[in-house]
């Protein structure tokens, strides 16, 4: 609580003086502080794309610059009022953003940077050379904005609208973060099959992030267009785009304030090289992307985290503030259950599974049940193939050959985040958590699928009810497994057994009908197996059906009702664990192996 105290009163603190400045500011002042508060806005979409989602945009002045000639070119030529720009700026600027994105955002590695460039380029260059945009004259006599018969011709006018704008769209980013989309676009750096675990398309979330960091972009060209009432192309090229990304790399990529810290700082910077540089030199303009460039490397090597990170471990040093251990909250109507099937009938049935990698057949031929109620054990020598059957029966890979029905459906072939959504939940060998982020939202991410609010309702904060209602179930889960007063702690901070467990209550969270494990022992210490084991015995109880694929079998014999077991792709035997035991195969089969 302390903390948050402390932030309401920085924040207020910042806001009275933005308020005062113009009053006692000069001119030139006020100026810089509006080219601060719009570059600020584009930087902040910028923190949201490339600092929480990961996806590094070279290309960001062009949604500028979409936006600044849309609204320049409409109350210009065509005479029509600026809101009526606005409308339009930002219909373009979207639909630009969302044809780009669907080109480019499937692009993996450094390709989705390298396409940032190119459509950085030619759309700066189509400014240049469209004649209705006046080439490379650009377009002039842009009229100023009017509020309520209010003129905002005046810079100091202008100001307020500025700095009203950033103010909200922090706020909407704010409220972004803390909420169903937010914490699923804080998941894509863990991967797009930690997402489609929960039931997300880890390119739809990235799109629409896309798509949200352009519109703040578009934001700022109005703005821009308005307060300068000139545009031209050269404002919005990749000069513009990397500038901007210093911005949000210098404030901080991993927090909100630092595209207002970044903003501030670049620009007080270019200006000061402004004034000097000229006194040392002709070449001024050169010699100030030569002072940035090394501005970017310094920042690379000493400073990852910008100035709001260097700020962030210089608190922390000082003794931060712990929040509350469990997430307290007025209790809400829970989210919707599945009606679990009945004890006993059928839930999963693989029938003849066939996986071929080019010569090699890493599952031939496999088939078996899993009933409701029951813990089913997969275990075999190391390569035996259960990995794979396990990747099979999530639809994380394609099948070559057989048949997977899952409640009343063929899953074969269905898409992962699919079959996930059906009520089949599973966790990782290696562990795929948001270290960053609490445990709380680790495990609110699981209920992603059992929800429905979207960008625009969570920045709005609309959802409200929905995200108490995901909090609170999160927090059950939480209590399920044991870990409800750690809540608020970093997943990051958890040994690795505990991090399998919290897995297992991201799981929970989806309501699953079947849990699969994928080696959930492996690398635990005795007492992290023993505590494993007894959750499972007591998920058991409570009507959950679970498939275990594990390597060590004196922890799953104590613990299922039946086992499967694999070597070399084939199943070879099945049956109570005390028989299998016996069966000479597969001492064998495991003796042979080396263990
Ligand atoms: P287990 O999990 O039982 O140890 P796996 O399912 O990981 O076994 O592997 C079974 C066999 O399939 C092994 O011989 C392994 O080398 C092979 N294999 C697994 N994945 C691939 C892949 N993506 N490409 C080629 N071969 C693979
Ligand atoms: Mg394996």
């Amino acid at each position: 609580m302390n903390g948050n105290r402390k932030r309401m009163a920085w924040i207020a603190g910042v806001v009275v003086v933005l308020a005062l400045v113009p009053v006692v500011a000069g001119s030139f002042t006020v100026s810089l502080l509006n080219d601060i508060g719009i570059g600020a806005l584009v930087a902040l979409g910028l923190v949201l794309l490339t600092g929480v989602g990961g996806a590094t945009s070279f290309g960001q002045a062009a949604f500028v610059g979409i936006a600044a000639y849309a609204t320049a070119w409409l109350t210009t030529t065509q005479g029509m009022s600026p809101w009526i720009g606005l409308l339009f700026a930002l219909l373009l600027t979207g639909l630009s953003a969302l044809a780009i994105g669907m080109l480019t955002l499937r692009l993996g590695g450094h390709f989705l940077p390298l396409s940032t460039i190119a459509w950085g380029l030619s759309i700066a260059m189509l400014f240049g050379n469209v004649d209705a945009l006046g080439r490379h004259t650009g377009l002039s006599n842009i009229p100023a904005l009017q509020v309520a018969g209010w003129s905002l011709a005046e810079p100091r006018a202008m100001y307020y609208l500025i700095w009203v704008v950033v103010g909200l769209a922090c706020l909407f980013s704010h409220n972004l973060l803390q909420s169903r989309p937010g914490r699923a676009i804080r998941g894509l750096r863990g991967g797009a099959t930690l997402l489609a675990s929960v039931g997300a398309d880890a390119y739809r979330v990235r799109l629409s992030l896309f798509v949200t960091a352009a519109l703040f972009a578009g934001l700022a060209g109005w703005l821009y267009a308005h307060m300068n009432r000139f545009v031209s192309p050269s404002p919005f090229d990749v000069r513009a785009s990397i500038e901007y990304l210093l911005m949000a790399v210098a404030g901080g990529l991993g927090q909100l304030a630092g595209a207002l810290v970044g903003a501030a700082l670049v620009l007080v910077l270019k200006n000061g090289l402004q004034d000097v540089l000229p006194m040392l030199t002709q070449r001024a303009g050169q010699l100030e992307a030569v002072a940035f460039a090394a501005l970017f490397i310094l920042l690379l090597h000493f400073a990852r985290g910008g100035v709001m990170g260097l700020l962030r471990r210089w608190t922390r040093r000082r003794g931060a503030v712990q929040g509350p251990s469990r997430h307290e909250a007025p209790p809400v109507e829970p989210l919707a259950h599945r009606t679990l099937p009945e004890r006993g009938s059928q839930v999963l049935s693989v029938n003849g599974a066939v996986k071929r990698f080019g010569g090699l057949v890493a599952v031939n031929d496999v088939s078996f049940d899993v009933k409701a109620g029951e813990i089913v054990g997969l275990i075999g020598p190391n390569g035996a193939g259960k990995s794979t059957m396990f990747n099979l029966l999530t639809c994380t890979l394609p099948m070559s050959s057989g048949q997977v029905r899952f409640l009343a459906h063929d899953i074969a072939g269905m898409p992962q985040r699919q079959v996930a959504r059906l009520g089949l939940a599973r966790t990782f060998q290696h562990v795929k958590l948001r270290p960053h982020m609490s445990l709380l939202d680790n495990v609110a991410l699981g209920a992603h699928s059992r929800t429905r609010s979207g960008i625009l309702k969570a920045g709005l904060r609309l959802d409200r009810t929905e995200e108490m209602q995901i909090l609170q179930e999160a927090q059950r889960q939480l209590d399920r497994i044991g870990l409800g007063d750690r809540a608020h702690e970093l997943a990051g901070s958890l040994p690795l057994g505990t991090q399998r467990i919290l897995e297992i209550a991201r799981a929970l969270a989806a309501d699953p009908v079947l849990l699969v494990l994928d080696e959930p022992a492996a690398g635990l210490r005795r007492k992290e197996k023993m505590a494993l084991g007894d959750l499972l015995r007591k998920l058991r109880e409570e009507g959950v059906t679970i498939l275990i694929v594990e390597h060590d079998m004196d922890f799953v014999m104590k613990l299922v009702d039946r086992l499967v077991v694999m070597n070399f792709g084939s199943k070879l035997v099945e049956g109570v664990p005390s028989a299998v035991r016996a069966d000479e195969r597969v001492q064998a089969a495991y003796l042979g192996s080396v263990v």
